[in-house]
């Protein structure tokens, strides 16, 4: 196994990482850094989790070295500002005994203070793509001395459509450059980015199904509905100790806000927060620091807000629906068993969710162990209208992979119905109709 100081790094890098306690390089970080040092350009598969921040950054950091002039010679785009702050404060740590000028700058804020900062003068720039192309396009920044260019999260920025800055972005900076492309999955958007604009690139992979089985233990329950789900998190949370620092996942919105109302009515409310692209910024902030320091519990997300959100040692990571986006399976699991610490993912899966984690298991090569339901869980019925919609849903998954299946589930047409929501006071059974069986 090797050392960082095989990588030959500089003393005030050495002594940052030694102040972070990190004892050995990680597998991406292992095979990234004396590639990127040498100059190549690199895609890198790698989800979070796996240390490939650092991976990037030590190189950079060796290359650009010491403050100088005032623009930035490198950059690093990603999806999210909680991402871009992320990227931001490891450079800090790893660049604590340099004195490089570095910052990320990112929507959702006003670009006064960010467009200061660059006016004194920066070495390294994180920045969302967004931003990033406001800020230029105002005259307040000069990309013509960057050297090097990292993509971090490509997929995630694909999936959010930010395809055109990227694509202004790399007409603005100078085609002289080193280019690294991080991403945790890889699909033929990203194969077809990497190709426009790497250069031989060399390939680094540490696999996810790897590192998935590995460190996370993966537990699957199969539950009828809605209200069920909502009982079992319950249940599960009530075992404080187990469960002291839980990440939910929703696959919206709504249910997010759903599942936090519900939460907070159950629990201390003081210990759970949710975060999602409707909350400000502030608030996102505040929700991740207070999860961070441990003042909360449980913090509900999706999967938008919580890519890329480093936060280490979260107990649990329960998946409250199956994700769509299967690749974002790997990233929510990701906060769970974060390096070198072991943690455990669970997934709520109903009947119409089930052809998405035949999908997800393609995707990390493994089948996720089924664990039988509690028997102190209450189990609902299924009300009439989510079952249609799950009955429909499974037509539509059918018909997806044979386009000549006319459709098991015929129906009246209808009007369209609207998902069920988590209604405040519930009576147990009530309102929810019995299924015929
Ligand atoms: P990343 O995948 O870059 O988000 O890193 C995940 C976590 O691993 C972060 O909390 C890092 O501080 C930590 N980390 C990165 N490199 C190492 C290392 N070599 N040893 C131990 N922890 C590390």
């Amino acid at each position: 196994m090797s050392t960082f100081e095989d990588f030959k790094l500089n003393r005030q890098l050495l002594n940052a990482i030694s102040d972070l306690a990190y004892q050995s390089p990680t597998p991406i970080q292992e095979k990234t850094i004396p590639l990127a040092l040498a100059g190549h350009d690199i895609m890198g598969i790698a989800q979070t989790g796996t240390g490939k921040t650092a991976a990037y950054l030590l190189p950079i950091l060796m290359k650009v070295k010491y403050a100088q002039g005032n623009n930035p010679r490198a950059l690093i785009v990603a999806p999210t500002r909680e991402l871009a702050m992320q990227i931001d404060t490891v450079l800090g740590e790893l660049g604590k005994y340099t004195d490089l000028r570095h910052l990320a700058v990112y929507g959702g804020l006003g670009p006064k203070t960010q467009i200061e900062t660059v006016q004194k003068g920066i070495d390294i720039l994180v920045a969302t793509p967004g931003r990033l192309m406001d800020i230029y396009l105002a005259g307040h920044l000069v990309l013509k001395e960057i050297r090097t260019l990292v993509l971090d999260e490509a997929d995630k920025m694909m999936d959010m459509g930010f395809m055109p800055q990227i694509r202004k972005i790399l007409e603005i900076i100078p085609s002289k450059r080193q280019n690294m492309l991080f991403s945790a999955t890889m699909p033929d958007k990203v194969i077809k980015l990497s190709e426009e604009f790497l250069e031989f690139p060399t390939v680094v992979e540490v696999a996810p199904s790897a590192t998935t089985a590995e460190t996370i233990a993966q537990k699957l329950y199969r539950i009828p509905n809605l209200r069920t789900k909502i009982a079992m998190l319950e249940l599960l949370l009530q075992d404080a100790q187990k469960f002291n620092r839980v990440m939910i996942f929703t696959r919206t919105k709504q249910i997010a806000d759903n599942v936090f109302k519900y939460l907070e009515r159950k629990f201390a409310s003081n210990t759970i927060r949710v975060i999602h692209a409707n909350k400000g910024q502030n608030t996102r902030i505040n929700a991740m620091e207070a999860f961070k320091s441990e003042q909360i519990r449980v913090l509900v997300a999706t999967d938008v807000v919580a890519r890329g959100i480093d936060v280490n040692k979260v107990s649990q990571v329960i998946n409250f629906d199956v994700p769509i986006v299967y690749e974002d399976y790997v990233h929510r699991i990701g906060r769970t068993g974060r390096a070198y610490e072991v943690g455990e993912a669970i997934t709520f899966v109903t009947m119409a969710e089930d052809y998405h984690i035949q999908k997800i298991e393609e995707i990390i090569k493994m089948k996720i162990p089924e664990v039988d339901l509690p028997r102190e869980l209450e189990i609902y019925d299924t009300p009439f209208e989510e079952r249609q919609l799950m009955l429909r849903e499974i037509d539509n998954q059918r018909k997806k992979e044979d386009p000549s299946f006319q459709g098991a589930f015929h129906e009246k047409k209808k009007r369209p119905e609207k998902n069920k929501k988590i209604t405040k006071k519930k009576p147990q059974n009530q309102g929810f109709k019995k299924n015929k069986k």
